[in-house]
């Protein structure tokens, strides 16, 4: 078959996929339908998808008209994937259906070994293990902070996480497992699982404002991210707030990942010195989840703290909403953890600030999914790249099961 029409067909099995991913069990007259493809084509893919393991055949289902016709759908549990979510103190590890459900999460130090290259070390012989017990695993999807430059595979600014940028991620695991990996920065995969595993409304039209150690933005547009020409765009956490403010690590000032991320929490926190006691003994993610309980239990001063923060996190969204028109935001990672006093100083900002038809029809919202979002957005960037070529994951999944 020509490599056009090969790729034609595998498109359309693609969007048969995605459709039972989205719509739960679906007749193949339903699929056709909304898809635009005629009852002989939605024949020969459903024949192909069903003989390749990828879908199945249900019991009857009711129909238009009550007519009833078989269902057809697909099994999350017959494939896995592996999400590592690289930050700047930890690695964490998780183990997905392709629902997105996490089997089990593994979480790994990296103060915990002597250098970088001992990290990865210790990170290949985790996922080693978990594939040599997992025959189901068939991609491994990671997450790396941004501003990842994707065409040579570093890290280009990590603020106190220097050493990651020696390391070519690509060079690293591309060919280190017996299954593809794929590569996308950290806030860009938090979107693609807003996407994926998020609840109904608007999945096509979003942006994830990722607030961790570092600030991040992913946006989907009609279905696809925003990448830029090096991977490197919407990168909001080196958006400036401040001209003549605080100088940042990739050369700009006033940066607003200076002044709301969880590393410029715990600066504050250690600077103020007693909102949270021995603040300096903890690491980022301990401080910030010490200050927002304190703040939960109506403590004055630290509740006048995540408000301060919650202004800043506003100033991202005015330039978030101005710069991509995005339907929803939603707002994910440690710092989203503050919950509603920090949303509600936000959204005073942006109420403030920004054209009053733009501020009352975008949809600003915490993150549903949970805690470990980060890890499951590095899984969804696999099960992203499963869906999109399904044909070449079966013949992985049967190279794995040795058939
Ligand atoms: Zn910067």
């Amino acid at each position: 078959m020509a490599a056009e029409q090969l790729n034609q067909s595998e498109c359309n099995r693609s969007r048969v996929m995605r459709f039972l991913y989205n719509n739960g069990v679906s007749s193949r007259a339903q699929i056709a339908k909304s898809l635009g493809l005629t009852p002989a084509a939605i024949t020969k893919i459903t024949a192909k998808l069903i003989d390749e393991g990828l879908i199945s055949e249900t019991g009857e289902i009711e129909g238009a008209r009550n007519r009833r016709s078989i269902g057809l759908r697909l099994d999350p549990e017959r494939f896995h994937f592996i999400g590592v979510k690289f930050a700047r103190s930890l690695i964490q590890v998780g183990l997905f259906d392709l629902a997105g459900n996490a089997q089990r999460i593994w979480v790994d130090m990296t103060a915990d070994h002597p250098s970088i290259g001992d990290a990865i070390t210790s990170l290949k012989t985790l996922i080693g293990q978990i594939m040599a017990r997992f025959s189901t695993v068939v991609a491994i999807g990671m997450a790396v902070p941004g501003p990842y430059l994707r065409d040579c595979g570093h890290t280009a600014v990590v603020s106190s996480m220097q050493q990651w940028r020696d390391v070519n991620f690509p060079a690293e695991f591309a060919d280190a497992f017996a299954v593809p990996v794929f590569i996308e920065q950290d806030a860009r995969a938090g979107a693609l699982a807003q996407q994926l595993f998020g609840d109904d409304g608007a999945r096509d039209d979003l942006a994830y404002y990722l607030i961790g150690e570092g600030v991040g933005l992913g946006v989907v547009e009609r279905g696809r991210t925003i990448d830029g020409a090096r991977g490197t765009a919407t990168e909001i956490g080196h958006v400036s707030i401040d001209v003549n403010g605080r100088r940042c690590d990739c050369g700009n000032y006033g940066c607003l990942e200076r002044y709301c991320s969880a590393v410029a929490i715990h600066k504050a926190l250690d600077e103020d010195g007693g909102i949270v006691a021995d603040s300096d003994t903890m690491t980022h993610i301990e401080a910030c989840e010490a200050l927002f309980a304190l703040a939960a239990d109506g403590d004055a001063r630290a509740l006048e703290l995540v408000r301060h923060i919650g202004t800043y996190v506003g100033y991202g969204l005015i330039t978030i909403i101005n710069a991509f028109n995005p339907r929803r935001i939603i707002i994910g990672d440690i710092v989203s953890h503050a919950g509603e006093p920090l949303l509600a100083s936000a959204m005073r900002v942006v109420d403030d600030r920004v054209l009053p038809e733009l501020a009352a029809t975008t949809s600003v919202t915490l993150s549903d999914l949970p805690t470990d979002a980060a890890v499951t957005g590095a899984a969804a960037v696999a099960i992203t790249a499963f869906l999109e070529q399904p044909s070449r994951f079966a013949d992985i999944a049967r190279r794995r099961r040795g058939d």
